[in-house]
Protein backbone atom coordinates (compact mmCIF):
# COMPACT_ATOMS: atom_id res chain seq x y z
CA UNK A 1 0.00 0.00 0.00
CA UNK A 2 2.92 2.44 0.97
CA UNK A 3 4.53 1.98 -2.07
CA UNK A 4 1.40 2.73 -4.38
CA UNK A 5 1.18 6.51 -2.54
CA UNK A 6 4.48 6.71 -3.10
CA UNK A 7 4.58 5.45 -6.79
CA UNK A 8 1.18 8.44 -6.91
CA UNK A 9 3.29 11.46 -5.68
CA UNK A 10 6.39 10.42 -7.95
CA UNK A 11 3.89 10.75 -10.97
CA UNK A 12 2.29 13.79 -9.42
CA UNK A 13 5.08 15.41 -9.16
CA UNK A 14 7.48 14.22 -12.07
CA UNK A 15 8.81 16.81 -13.77
CA UNK A 16 8.33 16.26 -17.68
CA UNK A 17 4.96 14.34 -18.21
CA UNK A 18 2.05 15.30 -16.10
CA UNK A 19 0.45 18.86 -16.30
CA UNK A 20 -1.99 19.82 -14.04
CA UNK A 21 -4.90 17.07 -16.07
CA UNK A 22 -8.36 17.92 -16.29
CA UNK A 23 -8.36 21.77 -14.76
CA UNK A 24 -10.60 23.38 -17.07
CA UNK A 25 -12.01 27.31 -17.16
CA UNK A 26 -14.73 28.33 -19.55
CA UNK A 27 -13.70 29.93 -23.10
CA UNK A 28 -14.25 33.89 -22.80
CA UNK A 29 -16.21 35.18 -25.62
CA UNK A 30 -14.60 37.45 -27.97
CA UNK A 31 -14.78 41.08 -27.04
CA UNK A 32 -15.17 41.84 -30.95
CA UNK A 33 -17.67 41.00 -32.92
CA UNK A 34 -16.46 42.55 -36.67
CA UNK A 35 -13.34 45.11 -37.34
CA UNK A 36 -13.05 47.94 -39.57
CA UNK A 37 -8.99 48.13 -39.38
CA UNK A 38 -7.59 47.80 -42.83
CA UNK A 39 -3.85 47.49 -42.23
CA UNK A 40 -1.92 44.98 -42.99
CA UNK A 41 -1.43 41.45 -40.81
CA UNK A 42 1.57 39.16 -41.45
CA UNK A 43 1.43 35.94 -38.99
CA UNK A 44 4.82 34.33 -38.70
CA UNK A 45 4.41 30.38 -38.12
CA UNK A 46 2.11 28.01 -38.68
CA UNK A 47 1.47 26.33 -35.52
CA UNK A 48 -1.76 26.16 -33.58
CA UNK A 49 -1.23 29.38 -32.25
CA UNK A 50 -0.91 30.99 -35.23
CA UNK A 51 -3.50 29.30 -37.53
CA UNK A 52 -5.69 30.14 -34.60
CA UNK A 53 -4.89 34.07 -34.68
CA UNK A 54 -5.21 33.78 -38.77
CA UNK A 55 -8.47 31.97 -37.47
CA UNK A 56 -9.78 34.35 -34.92
CA UNK A 57 -9.51 37.54 -37.54
CA UNK A 58 -10.92 35.68 -40.24
CA UNK A 59 -13.92 35.37 -38.00
CA UNK A 60 -14.15 38.94 -37.04
CA UNK A 61 -14.25 39.66 -40.58
CA UNK A 62 -10.45 40.82 -40.97
CA UNK A 63 -9.03 39.19 -44.39
CA UNK A 64 -5.71 41.81 -44.48
CA UNK A 65 -3.32 39.07 -43.50
CA UNK A 66 -0.53 36.77 -44.34
CA UNK A 67 0.54 33.93 -43.09
CA UNK A 68 4.47 32.95 -43.29
CA UNK A 69 5.53 29.49 -42.17
CA UNK A 70 9.02 28.30 -42.64
CA UNK A 71 8.54 24.32 -43.05
CA UNK A 72 7.04 22.94 -45.25
CA UNK A 73 3.95 21.30 -43.72
CA UNK A 74 1.81 23.69 -41.28
CA UNK A 75 0.67 22.22 -37.69
CA UNK A 76 4.05 22.65 -36.10
CA UNK A 77 4.26 20.64 -33.22
CA UNK A 78 1.16 19.41 -34.17
CA UNK A 79 1.72 16.49 -36.68
CA UNK A 80 0.31 13.05 -37.64
CA UNK A 81 1.65 9.76 -38.45
CA UNK A 82 -0.77 8.38 -41.17
CA UNK A 83 0.86 5.64 -42.31
CA UNK A 84 1.92 3.43 -39.20
CA UNK A 85 -0.78 1.52 -38.69
CA UNK A 86 -4.40 1.54 -39.45
CA UNK A 87 -5.68 4.44 -37.33
CA UNK A 88 -3.26 8.18 -37.63
CA UNK A 89 -1.69 8.64 -34.57
CA UNK A 90 -0.22 11.85 -32.86
CA UNK A 91 3.54 12.55 -33.87
CA UNK A 92 3.96 15.37 -31.63
CA UNK A 93 1.33 17.02 -29.42
CA UNK A 94 -1.19 13.70 -28.21
CA UNK A 95 -3.00 14.76 -24.80
CA UNK A 96 -6.15 16.76 -24.74
CA UNK A 97 -4.68 18.05 -21.28
CA UNK A 98 -7.89 19.92 -20.35
CA UNK A 99 -11.92 18.90 -20.33
CA UNK A 100 -12.55 18.15 -23.63
CA UNK A 101 -15.26 20.22 -23.86
CA UNK A 102 -13.02 23.19 -24.58
CA UNK A 103 -12.56 21.35 -28.57
CA UNK A 104 -16.07 22.85 -29.40
CA UNK A 105 -15.31 26.07 -26.71
CA UNK A 106 -12.30 26.97 -29.12
CA UNK A 107 -15.04 26.84 -32.34
CA UNK A 108 -15.73 30.39 -33.80
CA UNK A 109 -17.90 30.01 -36.24
CA UNK A 110 -20.65 27.08 -36.22
CA UNK A 111 -18.97 24.22 -37.10
CA UNK A 112 -19.80 21.07 -34.59
CA UNK A 113 -16.56 19.18 -33.37
CA UNK A 114 -18.12 15.60 -33.98
CA UNK A 115 -14.47 13.80 -32.81
CA UNK A 116 -14.82 11.54 -30.01
CA UNK A 117 -12.69 11.02 -27.58
CA UNK A 118 -11.42 8.93 -25.09
CA UNK A 119 -10.42 8.65 -21.13
CA UNK A 120 -6.89 7.75 -20.84
CA UNK A 121 -6.24 6.52 -17.84
CA UNK A 122 -3.76 3.50 -18.16
CA UNK A 123 -4.41 0.28 -15.35
CA UNK A 124 -0.79 -1.30 -15.09
CA UNK A 125 2.23 0.83 -14.56
CA UNK A 126 5.84 -0.36 -14.42
CA UNK A 127 8.77 1.57 -12.94
CA UNK A 128 11.94 0.44 -14.50
CA UNK A 129 13.38 0.15 -10.89
CA UNK A 130 11.26 -2.31 -9.92
CA UNK A 131 11.32 -5.54 -11.64
CA UNK A 132 7.60 -6.68 -11.48
CA UNK A 133 4.73 -4.20 -12.87
CA UNK A 134 2.63 -2.36 -10.31
CA UNK A 135 -1.50 -2.28 -10.47
CA UNK A 136 -2.67 0.53 -9.28
CA UNK A 137 -6.35 -0.58 -7.46
CA UNK A 138 -9.00 1.30 -9.20
CA UNK A 139 -9.62 3.32 -6.13
CA UNK A 140 -6.47 5.61 -6.86
CA UNK A 141 -6.04 5.56 -10.85
CA UNK A 142 -7.90 8.55 -11.19
CA UNK A 143 -5.45 10.43 -8.55
CA UNK A 144 -2.74 9.18 -9.87
CA UNK A 145 -3.38 10.04 -13.70
CA UNK A 146 -6.22 10.45 -15.92
CA UNK A 147 -6.40 12.53 -19.26
CA UNK A 148 -8.08 12.57 -22.61
CA UNK A 149 -6.87 12.03 -26.29
CA UNK A 150 -8.66 11.76 -29.33
CA UNK A 151 -10.14 8.16 -30.53
CA UNK A 152 -9.96 8.16 -34.00
CA UNK A 153 -9.03 11.19 -35.30
CA UNK A 154 -5.98 13.37 -34.09
CA UNK A 155 -4.78 17.24 -32.71
CA UNK A 156 -3.79 17.53 -36.58
CA UNK A 157 -7.00 17.09 -37.83
CA UNK A 158 -8.88 18.70 -35.46
CA UNK A 159 -6.96 21.83 -36.34
CA UNK A 160 -7.02 21.38 -40.19
CA UNK A 161 -10.75 20.64 -40.20
CA UNK A 162 -12.01 23.57 -37.80
CA UNK A 163 -9.76 26.09 -38.07
CA UNK A 164 -7.17 25.65 -41.25
CA UNK A 165 -9.31 25.32 -43.88
CA UNK A 166 -10.76 29.46 -42.81
CA UNK A 167 -7.16 30.63 -43.40
CA UNK A 168 -5.43 28.06 -45.89
CA UNK A 169 -5.84 30.42 -49.14
CA UNK A 170 -3.38 32.74 -47.34
CA UNK A 171 -0.83 30.84 -46.17
CA UNK A 172 3.00 30.40 -47.88
CA UNK A 173 4.64 27.79 -46.69
CA UNK A 174 8.98 27.12 -47.25
CA UNK A 175 8.65 30.91 -46.06
CA UNK A 176 11.36 31.10 -43.18
CA UNK A 177 11.50 35.08 -41.89
CA UNK A 178 14.64 36.09 -41.31
CA UNK A 179 14.15 39.94 -40.96
CA UNK A 180 11.62 41.88 -39.55
CA UNK A 181 12.59 45.10 -39.21
CA UNK A 182 9.70 47.85 -37.70
CA UNK A 183 12.10 51.13 -37.93
CA UNK A 184 9.71 52.89 -40.60
CA UNK A 185 5.67 53.41 -39.94
CA UNK A 186 5.61 50.16 -42.01
CA UNK A 187 7.05 46.93 -41.06
CA UNK A 188 9.37 45.23 -43.80
CA UNK A 189 9.58 41.54 -43.30
CA UNK A 190 12.28 39.45 -45.28
CA UNK A 191 12.15 35.13 -45.55
CA UNK A 192 15.34 33.61 -46.46
CA UNK A 193 14.14 33.18 -49.59
CA UNK A 194 15.19 37.00 -50.33
CA UNK A 195 11.53 38.37 -50.61
CA UNK A 196 10.54 41.42 -48.30
CA UNK A 197 7.01 41.97 -47.55
CA UNK A 198 5.36 45.15 -46.42
CA UNK A 199 2.56 45.31 -42.85
CA UNK A 200 1.16 47.12 -40.35
CA UNK A 201 1.09 44.53 -37.89
CA UNK A 202 2.96 41.75 -36.91
CA UNK A 203 2.14 38.62 -35.20
CA UNK A 204 4.66 36.52 -34.29
CA UNK A 205 3.82 32.76 -33.32
CA UNK A 206 7.10 30.94 -33.28
CA UNK A 207 8.57 28.70 -30.74
CA UNK A 208 10.64 30.15 -27.94
CA UNK A 209 13.60 28.51 -29.29
CA UNK A 210 13.77 29.97 -32.33
CA UNK A 211 13.34 33.74 -30.67
CA UNK A 212 16.39 32.75 -28.24
CA UNK A 213 18.20 31.00 -30.71
CA UNK A 214 18.02 34.23 -33.26
CA UNK A 215 16.99 33.03 -36.17
CA UNK A 216 15.07 35.95 -36.30
CA UNK A 217 16.72 39.20 -36.88
CA UNK A 218 14.23 41.87 -35.13
CA UNK A 219 15.38 45.68 -36.14
CA UNK A 220 15.78 47.48 -34.06
CA UNK A 221 16.86 44.67 -31.19
CA UNK A 222 13.81 43.89 -29.16
CA UNK A 223 13.86 45.61 -26.12
CA UNK A 224 16.06 43.85 -23.68
CA UNK A 225 13.34 43.61 -20.91
CA UNK A 226 11.73 41.42 -23.23
CA UNK A 227 14.44 39.91 -24.37
CA UNK A 228 15.33 39.02 -20.69
CA UNK A 229 12.36 37.36 -20.39
CA UNK A 230 11.94 35.08 -23.58
CA UNK A 231 15.56 34.00 -22.33
CA UNK A 232 13.86 32.78 -19.14
CA UNK A 233 11.88 30.17 -20.88
CA UNK A 234 12.86 26.77 -20.57
CA UNK A 235 12.54 24.64 -22.97
CA UNK A 236 12.46 19.92 -23.07
CA UNK A 237 14.66 18.36 -26.25
CA UNK A 238 13.31 15.30 -27.40
CA UNK A 239 11.51 13.01 -29.36
CA UNK A 240 9.12 9.89 -29.90
CA UNK A 241 9.69 6.80 -31.08
CA UNK A 242 6.74 4.50 -32.09
CA UNK A 243 7.60 0.66 -31.87
CA UNK A 244 4.98 -2.17 -33.34
CA UNK A 245 5.06 -5.68 -31.69
CA UNK A 246 3.00 -8.68 -33.22
CA UNK A 247 2.32 -9.26 -29.12
CA UNK A 248 1.32 -6.86 -26.00
CA UNK A 249 4.36 -8.11 -23.87
CA UNK A 250 4.38 -5.05 -22.01
CA UNK A 251 2.22 -2.67 -19.50
CA UNK A 252 0.22 0.29 -20.07
CA UNK A 253 3.20 2.30 -18.72
CA UNK A 254 6.73 1.80 -18.16
CA UNK A 255 8.71 4.76 -16.62
CA UNK A 256 12.14 4.82 -17.04
CA UNK A 257 12.37 8.32 -15.27
CA UNK A 258 10.75 11.26 -15.08
CA UNK A 259 11.66 12.33 -18.75
CA UNK A 260 11.47 9.32 -20.19
CA UNK A 261 8.44 6.80 -20.57
CA UNK A 262 7.04 3.92 -22.69
CA UNK A 263 3.71 3.56 -22.77
CA UNK A 264 0.78 1.96 -24.89
CA UNK A 265 0.25 4.32 -27.93
CA UNK A 266 -3.34 2.70 -28.78
CA UNK A 267 -4.65 2.46 -25.31
CA UNK A 268 -8.17 2.76 -25.39
CA UNK A 269 -8.25 3.38 -29.74
CA UNK A 270 -10.20 1.26 -31.61
CA UNK A 271 -7.26 -0.86 -33.22
CA UNK A 272 -5.55 -4.73 -32.88
CA UNK A 273 -2.62 -3.25 -33.57
CA UNK A 274 0.32 -3.31 -30.77
CA UNK A 275 2.36 -0.16 -30.78
CA UNK A 276 4.32 1.13 -27.86
CA UNK A 277 5.60 4.83 -27.82
CA UNK A 278 8.76 5.96 -26.34
CA UNK A 279 8.15 9.39 -25.37
CA UNK A 280 11.82 11.19 -24.30
CA UNK A 281 11.30 14.97 -23.24
CA UNK A 282 13.84 16.78 -21.24
CA UNK A 283 16.62 15.66 -18.63
CA UNK A 284 20.08 15.02 -19.23
CA UNK A 285 19.97 11.73 -21.21
CA UNK A 286 17.39 12.69 -23.13
CA UNK A 287 20.16 15.39 -24.14
CA UNK A 288 22.58 13.08 -25.38
CA UNK A 289 19.85 11.07 -27.15
CA UNK A 290 18.08 14.08 -29.52
CA UNK A 291 22.11 14.33 -31.08
CA UNK A 292 21.82 10.55 -32.18
CA UNK A 293 21.24 9.10 -35.94
CA UNK A 294 18.14 7.73 -36.35
CA UNK A 295 19.71 4.40 -36.82
CA UNK A 296 21.30 4.09 -33.04
CA UNK A 297 18.29 5.94 -31.38
CA UNK A 298 16.51 2.67 -32.41
CA UNK A 299 19.44 0.55 -31.27
CA UNK A 300 19.86 1.78 -28.23
CA UNK A 301 15.97 1.33 -27.38
CA UNK A 302 15.53 -1.87 -28.31
CA UNK A 303 18.29 -2.95 -26.01
CA UNK A 304 16.28 -1.00 -23.73
CA UNK A 305 13.21 -2.81 -23.98
CA UNK A 306 14.86 -6.16 -24.43
CA UNK A 307 16.72 -5.54 -21.11
CA UNK A 308 13.32 -4.74 -19.53
CA UNK A 309 11.15 -7.65 -21.18
CA UNK A 310 13.82 -10.45 -21.74
CA UNK A 311 14.57 -10.04 -25.09
CA UNK A 312 10.44 -9.96 -26.11
CA UNK A 313 11.33 -6.59 -28.17
CA UNK A 314 13.43 -8.15 -30.66
CA UNK A 315 11.35 -11.49 -30.74
CA UNK A 316 8.29 -9.54 -31.58
CA UNK A 317 9.23 -6.43 -33.64
CA UNK A 318 7.36 -5.25 -36.70
CA UNK A 319 8.59 -2.09 -37.49
CA UNK A 320 9.07 1.24 -35.89
CA UNK A 321 9.36 5.52 -36.98
CA UNK A 322 11.19 8.46 -34.95
CA UNK A 323 10.24 12.06 -34.93
CA UNK A 324 13.23 13.69 -33.03
CA UNK A 325 11.92 17.12 -32.60
CA UNK A 326 14.82 18.63 -31.54
CA UNK A 327 16.22 18.07 -35.00
CA UNK A 328 13.37 19.86 -36.68
CA UNK A 329 15.00 23.01 -37.41
CA UNK A 330 12.74 25.19 -36.91
CA UNK A 331 11.42 23.83 -33.62
CA UNK A 332 14.11 22.23 -31.59
CA UNK A 333 12.17 21.39 -28.53
CA UNK A 334 9.53 19.66 -27.63
CA UNK A 335 7.03 21.83 -25.03
CA UNK A 336 8.23 24.32 -22.22
CA UNK A 337 9.42 23.24 -18.85
CA UNK A 338 8.04 25.00 -15.64
CA UNK A 339 4.77 26.26 -16.18
CA UNK A 340 5.69 29.64 -16.50
CA UNK A 341 6.28 30.50 -13.07
CA UNK A 342 9.86 31.37 -13.78
CA UNK A 343 9.58 34.17 -16.57
CA UNK A 344 6.94 37.48 -16.91
CA UNK A 345 4.38 36.09 -19.46
CA UNK A 346 2.89 39.61 -19.27
CA UNK A 347 5.88 41.36 -20.56
CA UNK A 348 6.71 39.19 -23.35
CA UNK A 349 2.98 40.06 -24.22
CA UNK A 350 3.29 43.76 -23.99
CA UNK A 351 3.52 44.79 -27.78
CA UNK A 352 6.03 47.01 -28.98
CA UNK A 353 4.30 50.14 -30.31
CA UNK A 354 1.22 48.13 -31.44
CA UNK A 355 3.08 46.45 -34.25
CA UNK A 356 4.69 43.77 -32.98
CA UNK A 357 2.68 41.14 -30.92
CA UNK A 358 4.07 37.77 -29.72
CA UNK A 359 1.50 34.55 -29.02
CA UNK A 360 1.99 30.87 -28.41
CA UNK A 361 1.76 27.88 -26.00
CA UNK A 362 4.46 29.25 -23.99
CA UNK A 363 1.96 32.62 -23.22
CA UNK A 364 -1.23 31.01 -22.56
CA UNK A 365 -1.17 31.59 -18.66
CA UNK A 366 -2.93 28.56 -16.98
CA UNK A 367 -2.74 26.30 -20.34
CA UNK A 368 0.56 26.66 -20.34
CA UNK A 369 2.70 24.49 -22.80
CA UNK A 370 -0.31 23.11 -24.16
CA UNK A 371 -1.87 23.20 -27.94
CA UNK A 372 -4.90 24.29 -26.35
CA UNK A 373 -3.03 26.69 -24.90
CA UNK A 374 -1.57 27.80 -28.09
CA UNK A 375 -4.94 28.01 -29.84
CA UNK A 376 -6.30 30.68 -26.97
CA UNK A 377 -3.29 32.21 -27.07
CA UNK A 378 -3.32 33.15 -30.95
CA UNK A 379 -7.36 34.33 -30.36
CA UNK A 380 -6.23 36.84 -27.82
CA UNK A 381 -3.64 38.16 -29.66
CA UNK A 382 -5.45 38.64 -32.99
CA UNK A 383 -8.22 40.35 -31.07
CA UNK A 384 -5.91 42.64 -28.90
CA UNK A 385 -4.41 43.77 -32.74
CA UNK A 386 -7.77 45.08 -33.92
CA UNK A 387 -8.77 46.58 -30.64
CA UNK A 388 -5.75 48.15 -30.96
CA UNK A 389 -6.06 49.42 -34.13
CA UNK A 390 -9.49 50.24 -33.08
C1 LIG B 1 6.49 15.36 -28.65
C2 LIG B 1 5.53 16.42 -28.19
C3 LIG B 1 4.49 16.07 -27.36
C4 LIG B 1 3.59 17.05 -26.93
N1 LIG B 1 2.53 16.65 -26.20
C5 LIG B 1 1.52 17.51 -25.99
C6 LIG B 1 0.27 17.03 -25.55
O1 LIG B 1 0.11 15.83 -25.34
N2 LIG B 1 -0.74 17.93 -25.37
C7 LIG B 1 -0.57 19.27 -25.60
O2 LIG B 1 -1.51 20.05 -25.42
N3 LIG B 1 0.63 19.75 -26.04
C8 LIG B 1 1.65 18.90 -26.26
N4 LIG B 1 2.82 19.34 -26.81
C9 LIG B 1 3.06 20.80 -26.91
C10 LIG B 1 2.31 21.47 -28.06
O3 LIG B 1 2.56 20.79 -29.26
C11 LIG B 1 2.78 22.92 -28.17
O4 LIG B 1 2.48 23.59 -26.95
C12 LIG B 1 2.05 23.68 -29.29
O5 LIG B 1 2.24 23.05 -30.54
C13 LIG B 1 2.59 25.11 -29.36
O6 LIG B 1 1.99 25.74 -30.46
P1 LIG B 1 2.64 27.05 -31.11
O7 LIG B 1 1.79 27.43 -32.24
O8 LIG B 1 2.93 28.01 -30.02
O9 LIG B 1 4.09 26.55 -31.62
P2 LIG B 1 4.46 25.46 -32.72
O10 LIG B 1 3.49 24.34 -32.72
O11 LIG B 1 5.88 25.11 -32.45
O12 LIG B 1 4.35 26.23 -34.10
C14 LIG B 1 5.27 27.24 -34.42
C15 LIG B 1 5.44 27.31 -35.94
O13 LIG B 1 6.37 28.38 -36.24
C16 LIG B 1 7.13 27.98 -37.35
N5 LIG B 1 8.35 28.80 -37.43
C17 LIG B 1 9.45 28.74 -36.65
N6 LIG B 1 10.36 29.65 -37.02
C18 LIG B 1 9.84 30.31 -38.07
C19 LIG B 1 10.29 31.36 -38.92
N7 LIG B 1 11.49 31.93 -38.75
N8 LIG B 1 9.49 31.79 -39.94
C20 LIG B 1 8.26 31.24 -40.14
N9 LIG B 1 7.79 30.22 -39.37
C21 LIG B 1 8.55 29.77 -38.35
C22 LIG B 1 7.39 26.51 -37.08
O14 LIG B 1 7.81 25.81 -38.23
C23 LIG B 1 6.03 26.06 -36.55
O15 LIG B 1 5.20 25.61 -37.61
C24 LIG B 1 3.75 18.40 -27.29
C25 LIG B 1 4.80 18.75 -28.14
C26 LIG B 1 5.67 17.76 -28.61
C27 LIG B 1 6.74 18.13 -29.58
Amino acid sequence: MISIFVLALLLKTSDAFFWRHGRYSEVPPLELSSTDYTGKIIIIGAGPAGISAAYTLEYLGFQNYQILEASAEVGGRVQELDDFIDLPLDAGAEWIHTHPRILQDMILFDDVVTDETIVYRPKQYRWAVFRDRIKIPLLFRRFVYQEWKFKRTTWKSYLHDYMYTYVQDRVQVGAPVQTIDYTGAKIQVTTSNGDTLEADKVIVAVPPTMLQNGNIDFIPDLPSSKTAEINKVEMYEGFKIWFEFDDRFYQDYTIIDSYRIYFDGVLGKPTQRNVLTMLSAGGEVTGDLVKLSDENLFEFHMKELDKLFRGKATEHYVQHRIQNWSQEPYIKETWEAGYNSRFDEGRILEPIDEKIYFCGGYLSGDHYATVHGAILSGREVAQKALKDAA
